[in-house]
């Protein structure tokens, strides 16, 4: 096709040519004037063509597309093709879109989009019936205004997204969702929401199993451990060569009462969907407590050895910094992680308690200079009965639950528990509580 420059410019020489023939024939006037006449309805037509394009881009109806003379026509064929890819481009596009939406509606979770602030850009069928939303009329709207549960706002706000959260129904409180945030691109994020019902319904039967087979071995045990006690506290009861076996069973019959006692505090704090106490606790008092019964147990475990005390246990508490909380709760956490860093810190070891700020939230933490931890295994110190050394743990009285009972009691706070560790160096365990568990201690200053 020739470029359209040149058959305007082709046009003006031939009305040029034309023009100068027309002076060497005849005169100057008659040449000027036709050629002003020929410019005049060349501009005239290009006015017309003008006109028509600006009226069809206030209506671009492919069909209305004019047909042009010309140059004009290559104008108006460019056009047509322009026009026509791109309401191919746009079929493709919204089938695309189509599909996407048929397939994310095909999934069972309910899956919806958040602006960075918090807006829902898209949901899922599933997602509005899920959680109440009706994207027609709240697209755009903070996602805080409808799903109006605090901790769910909480665990929005927070930003840390490592586990899920598992929000009751409004409509019906018998439905649990396991809701889970993605963040992705710049600040948005998808939102996934899974009905996990039937999978809490299993779960709970298995607590409740557990809870009750530990409920009824509790008494046989405790009338077999009483016996066997009695018998051995009886002089001559017990034949001198069967002495060792009563030891071995005794110290068997108290491990296994151990055992059942953690497995129903577990079962009790998991199961329990009540929110734990939040009242102030005196962090100076509890952890001075803390660090005398772990002094006790230091000496107990190192008995046959004049009853010295084998570890330095140093505490190192803010005197202005309380927590919110269940006392007994956390009682029973912080004293199960420093009674592990002294069972697995040798004798002469020490063990730091530090309870402090550290960017803006509040720790409790706990170093010991013991045997360490390989990497590996740390992910999985959690987990119920995972023990790095069945023999040593064994040897000090571990139950193999203590890190799973800390780790329940630590979710129900919002707090998150951090292990770093290193072989023959030592460990340290930290918990990092949510700002919004924090309480400021009047400190009196004393004369
Ligand atoms: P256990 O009753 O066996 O101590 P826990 O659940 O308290 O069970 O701990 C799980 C495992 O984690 C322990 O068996 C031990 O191997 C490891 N562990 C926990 N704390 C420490 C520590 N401070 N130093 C080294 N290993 C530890």
């Amino acid at each position: 096709m020739i470029d359209i420059r040149w058959k305007a410019v082709s046009l003006l020489c031939a009305l040029s040519a034309i023009c100068l023939f027309l002076w060497l024939i005849s005169s100057a006037t008659v040449a000027l004037s036709i050629f002003s006449i020929g410019l005049l309805i060349y501009l005239a037509g290009h006015i017309k063509w003008l006109h028509k394009l600006h009226i069809w881009f206030k209506n671009p109806e492919l069909k209305e597309i004019p047909e042009g003379s010309g140059v004009w026509v290559d104008v108006f064929t460019a056009l047509l093709k322009y026009e026509r890819s791109n309401i191919a481009n746009q079929a493709q596009l919204s089938s695309a879109l189509e599909r996407f939406n048929l397939t994310a509606n095909a999934i069972p979770d309910g899956l919806v989009i958040l602006s960075p602030s918090n807006e829902i850009e898209w949901c899922t069928t599933h997602a509005e019936s899920q959680l109440g939303l009706d994207l027609a009329t709240d697209k755009n709207l903070p996602i805080v205004n409808l799903v109006r549960d605090s901790h769910f706002i909480a665990y929005l706000y927070n930003e840390t997204y490592n586990e899920p959260f598992k929000l009751k129904s409004w409509q019906n409180s018998e439905i649990i969702f396991e809701i889970q945030l993605i963040p992705f691109a710049s600040k948005q994020k998808l939102l996934i929401c899974r009905d996990t019902t039937q999978l809490e319904k299993v779960d709970a039967m298995r607590r409740d199993f557990i809870a009750n087979v530990s409920h009824e071995l509790r008494t046989p045990l405790t009338v077999v451990g009483g016996f066997l006690e009695t018998l051995s506290d009886m002089e001559g009861a017990v034949p001198e060569a069967l002495k060792n076996y009563f030891a071995m069973m005794q110290e068997q019959t108290s491990r296994m009462r151990r055992i059942i006692e953690d497995l129903l505090t577990l079962s009790t704090i998991e199961s329990s969907t009540e929110e734990p106490d939040n009242n102030e606790i005196d962090m100076g008092y509890l952890l001075k407590q803390i660090q005398n019964d772990a002094i006790g147990l230091s000496q107990s475990l190192y008995q046959g050895n004049n009853k010295k005390v084998k570890h330095k246990i140093h505490l190192d508490a803010d005197p202005t910094l309380n927590l919110s909380g269940a006392q007994d709760e956390l009682h029973s956490a912080f004293s199960n992680l420093v009674s592990n860093a002294i069972r697995y810190t040798p004798k002469g070891g020490e063990i730091f308690i530090t309870w402090s700020m550290q960017d803006e939230q509040p720790v409790f933490s706990v170093r010991d200079t013991g045997i360490g931890i390989e990497q590996k295994h740390i992910d999985r110190l959690t987990e119920r009965f995972y023990r790095v050394d069945r023999g040593r743990s064994r040897e000090t009285g571990g139950t193999g639950l203590g890190l799973s009972i800390v780790k329940h009691i630590l979710i129900r706070h919002q707090a998150k528990l951090e292990i770093s560790s290193e072989i023959g160096v030592g460990s340290t365990f930290s918990v990092v509580f949510p700002k919004t568990r924090i309480m400021h201690k009047q400190v009196t200053m004393q004369a």
